[in-house]
C-alpha cells in the first residue's frame, strides 16, 4: 500500500517493514540515511495535484529512487 502523507507510518511496498515518519516539518535526512527510499506514487491520479501517497523502499529492499 502506498504510503499517504498524512500516515504516522511510513510502510515499504515491497515487504512491509515499517518505520515512523518524522514529525511535521522535520526532515526525512534520518530516515534516508537509514536507506529507506520515497518516490511518488505514479498510480495516483489526477496528477495535476501534488501527489498524496508515496512508494516507499526500506533499507533490506530495492531502491524505488536514489537520492
Ligand atoms: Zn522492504
Amino acid at each position: 500500500m502506498p504510503t499517504h502523507y498524512r500516515d504516522t507510518v511510513i510502510t515499504c511496498d515491497n515487504c512491509a517493514a515499517t518505520a515512523d515518519r518524522p514529525a511535521p516539518g522535520q526532515a526525512f535526512r534520518a530516515l534516508h540515511e537509514e536507506g529507506w527510499r520515497e518516490k511518488p506514487n505514479p498510480e495516483e491520479r489526477p496528477l495535476r495535484f501534488a501527489p498524496h501517497t508515496s512508494i516507499w523502499s526500506c533499507p533490506a529492499c530495492p531502491p524505488v529512487a536514489v537520492y
